[in-house]
This record gives C-alpha cells, structure tokens and sequence, in this order.
C-alpha cells in the first residue's frame, strides 16, 4: 500500500505534563512508592506513548486490567512490574502468567486455588473492603487457600474516594484490621482521589491513573494536575450559507442570518459525542470560541466560522478537553471522556 496521507484528526499528548503528573503524585504519596494504572490503553492515551513516559519518570508498578493488555506493556517494562487486576479467572491465564511473568491480583479463594495448583509463584492479592466489586471478602482471609499464596502487594480498592464519604474511614480501617492477619510483602490502596486523602491511606504504593492523564477528581488535585490530551480536528469543507437553511441530521439548526460554517473533521465515531453542548465546541488557536451547529455525525460536526473567517479547509481547530470542565458541561465522567476517545486519531 501507498504511504498514508496525514491525517485530519490528531491528538496531542503533552509528555512533559505526563512525567510531571506521574513526579506530583509520587510526591502527594510521601514515603509510598507511585504505580501507574496503565489499563484500556493508558485510558485512551496510548500505552506505546506514555509507558515508557512514565517509566522514565520513575514508575516501577504497572497495572492492567486484562491479560490481553499484558504484551503491549511488556514492551516497554520488566514484565514482573505488569500486575493483572482481573486475577486469573482460568488455567489459560495462569498458564499465560506464568510464561509472561506478569502477576495476577488474585480476587478468589477459587483464584487462589487455581495459582497455587499451577504452583505460580508471587502474585498480589485484593481484598473487597466495600466496594463489592473484584477482592475476597474480610471474612475469607483466614481459609488455608490465602495461607498458601506468596504474596507481593496485598491491595483493595476505594469506591468513594473523590469525595468527602464514610466510606472512606470504613474501608481504611477494614484493611488496616486485615493487614495483620495475612502476610504479604507490601500494601496498596489508593488511587488517584485516594492519594489526596492523605498520607494515612497511602501505605507501600499508590496506584493512580486517571490524574497521571490530566483527571483531577478531587479538587486537593487541581494546582498539580496538569492536562495531558489536546484532540485537535481539521476544517474540511467551508461553506457559506444563507438564512433560513438548515444544518446536520434532522435539521435541528436554522440559520438565523447568512452565515460562514465549516466542517469538522471529528464525530460520536472519535469519542466527540452528542453529550457535547453547544458552546465551545471547538477552538481557533485555543482562543476564537465556534460553536457546534445542528448534530453532531459519526465522522464530522459542523461550527459557526462567524467570529473567524479566514479560516480554511485544512486549518487545525482545538477541541477544547480540560477533563474537569468538560464533565460539568457534558455529564460524562473525566474517565468516559478520555477512554472513549477513538482510534482514528494521529
Ligand atoms: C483503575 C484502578 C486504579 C486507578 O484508579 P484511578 O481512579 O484512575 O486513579 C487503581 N486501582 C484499581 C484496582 C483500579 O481498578
């Protein structure tokens, strides 16, 4: 095949912002160590980019959540620093973590049996504190199966940790009163929200993910979380249009006055969904706000080029992305708005 023409949808990962989050987190977790959550593609961003960012940037934990993520990582980090969050829910991937290296979080007195029988080795262990999702229960933490494993980082997971809950107080005093009664080399327990709760939730290693990608879920994070994601989209058509014409499926917008539009090159199919509102949907230069016309279409969204017209086919416009901001005015979470980002991006 030919060489690929440049494309008209990119995204810009700012690096710098990417090890300094990774640096001001390491630093918000004190004497802990600092992980990386590095599932679903580093959320969205692209693990063949930013892993071996944040490695450089000192991380030496890596976590995904499927055994199928496991290569990509592998290439770029000791497979050993890889831990599998799922566990191993079958002999495959105890076969398969065993080949690689890679450790699974083991969430089951079943899981347990199954490492110990394919005789594993080191793994991690979860234990369910509250959040009633992957873990095993307090009450299993004595069975002989748990006894038999040799465990690295003994973990759970926080469900209310970006904001000011109960819940928080219970499952940090539920893990420490487990902490004794399994051994285990290290422990973990916050995220990224979990690590601005302060120093008493940090044990041995943090694990964030979503702030190390410019997500700040509480607002302790926002002075030292910068944004990572810049989606920028190109003008590929420019058309005047005169009043009263419609614009997009349905024909939901009527233009009021004649008007200059252009069309944009980025739809629902690249992440860029109808829950965008109208305003601000796009910038000039990060500054000239146009905003959104009509639907938005799987491949394209059309804007309102009044306030700039020169613009042209083949002009760069900046999809405005400050994760905080585009939650409040989209209603989807910081972590929907990066991982549904698509893959036509360059
Ligand atoms: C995804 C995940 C993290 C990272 O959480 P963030 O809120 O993105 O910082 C940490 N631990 C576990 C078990 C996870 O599943």
């Amino acid at each position: 095949m030919a060489d690929r023409p440049p494309s008209t949808l990119r995204l810009r990962i700012d690096q710098k912002a990417l090890a300094a989050n990774w640096q001001a987190l390491d630093r918000l977790s004190g004497r802990a160590g600092t992980g990386a959550a590095v599932k679903a593609d580093c959320y969205g961003l692209g693990v063949d980019r930013c892993v071996p960012i944040l490695k450089k940037a000192g991380c030496e934990a890596f976590f995904v959540a499927h055994w199928q993520e496991v290569e990509g990582v592998a290439r770029h980090v000791d497979p050993g620093s890889i831990a599998v969050l799922h566990g191993c829910t079958n002999e495959a991937e105890a076969a398969y973590a065993i080949a690689t290296g890679a450790k699974p979080v083991i969430n089951s007195l079943e899981q347990a049996r199954r490492w110990t029988e394919a005789d594993g080795g080191p793994c991690h262990l979860m234990i369910d504190t509250g959040i009633n999702r992957l873990g095993i229960a307090t009450h299993e933490c004595s069975d002989p199966a748990i006894a038999a494993l040799d465990i690295d980082v003994l973990m759970s997971h926080l469900a209310c940790a970006d904001e000011d809950s109960a819940m928080n107080v219970r499952q940090l005093q539920r893990f420490r009163d487990i902490i004794p009664a399994i051994s285990h080399r290290t422990t973990s327990l916050a995220n990224s929200a979990g690590i601005a709760l302060g120093s008493k939730y940090h044990f041995d290693l943090t694990r964030p993910g979503l702030s190390l990608y410019g997500g700040v879920p509480r607002t302790e994070l926002s002075e030292v979380i910068a944004q990572v994601a810049y989606p920028q989209a190109a003008i590929i058509q420019r058309r005047s249009i005169r009043a009263g014409e419609k614009v997009g499926y349905n024909a939901t917008f009527t233009a009021q006055h004649d008007m200059e539009i252009g069309v944009v090159s980025i739809g629902y199919a690249d992440g860029f969904l109808r829950a965008n509102k109208q305003e601000g949907a796009a910038f000039r230069d990060g500054q000239t706000r146009l905003p959104l016309l009509g639907k938005i279409s799987m491949d394209m969204v059309v804007v309102d080029c009044s306030e700039a017209p020169n613009l042209r086919e083949g002009d760069w416009l900046d999809i405005p992305y400050l994760l905080p901001e585009k939650s409040g005015a989209t209603g989807l979470s910081q972590y929907e708005l990066l991982t549904v980002l698509g893959d036509r991006f360059a």
